[in-house]
C-alpha cells in the first residue's frame, strides 16, 4: 500500500522550486493529497507530481458554492459575491478536516509556508496524529 502524504502551503507560495526539489526526495510511489488550489503549493505539487514525473496525486479543492455544513459552519457565515451568489467561508476548513480524516489515512504533512488556510490544514494534521513537517517557516525570504 503506498503512503499517503498531504502537501499543503500558501495559494500565494512562489517558491515553485523549492516544492520541486523537496517533491524529488520523495519515493515516487507516494500519492500526493493537496487541496487543488489552482494557484501556489498546490499548483506547484499537482503540475510537478502528476502532470511532469507522472505520478499519483490526490486532488481536493474545497467547494465554495456547495451547502453550508450543518454542525461545522456558523449560522448566517455565507457570503454573497458581486454577482449575487454566495459562498460558504468554510468550506476550505471543511475540506481540510477530510482529507486528514479520509481513509487512505494520509501518513505525513508537509506544510510550506502559508496563511490562515495552512495553519488549519496543519492543525487538521495534528488532530489526525499525522506527523507534521514544516518547510521554510523561518526563512522570510522565500516566501
Ligand atoms: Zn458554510
Amino acid at each position: 500500500m503506498p503512503e499517503v502524504w498531504i502537501i499543503t502551503g500558501g495559494r500565494n507560495y512562489k517558491n515553485r522550486s523549492k516544492v520541486e526539489s523537496f517533491l524529488l526526495d520523495v519515493d515516487p510511489e507516494t500519492i500526493i493529497r493537496h487541496g487543488a488550489c489552482k494557484t501556489g503549493v498546490d499548483s506547484f505539487a499537482e503540475n510537478f507530481w502528476h502532470d511532469v514525473l507522472k505520478r499519483e496525486t490526490d486532488p481536493h479543492p474545497a467547494d465554495w458554492n456547495g451547502k453550508c455544513i450543518v454542525g461545522f459552519c456558523k449560522p448566517g457565515h455565507r457570503r454573497r459575491r458581486g454577482g449575487g451568489s454566495t459562498y460558504c467561508l468554510a468550506a476550505g476548513n471543511w475540506r481540510n478536516k477530510l482529507m486528514a480524516e479520509m481513509e487512505p489515512k494520509a501518513s505525513r504533512c508537509v506544510a510550506f509556508r502559508g496563511g490562515s488556510g495552512t495553519h488549519d490544514m496543519m492543525q487538521c494534521a495534528r488532530n489526525n496524529h499525522i506527523g507534521l513537517q514544516t518547510i521554510g517557516f523561518d526563512d522570510l525570504t522565500i516566501f
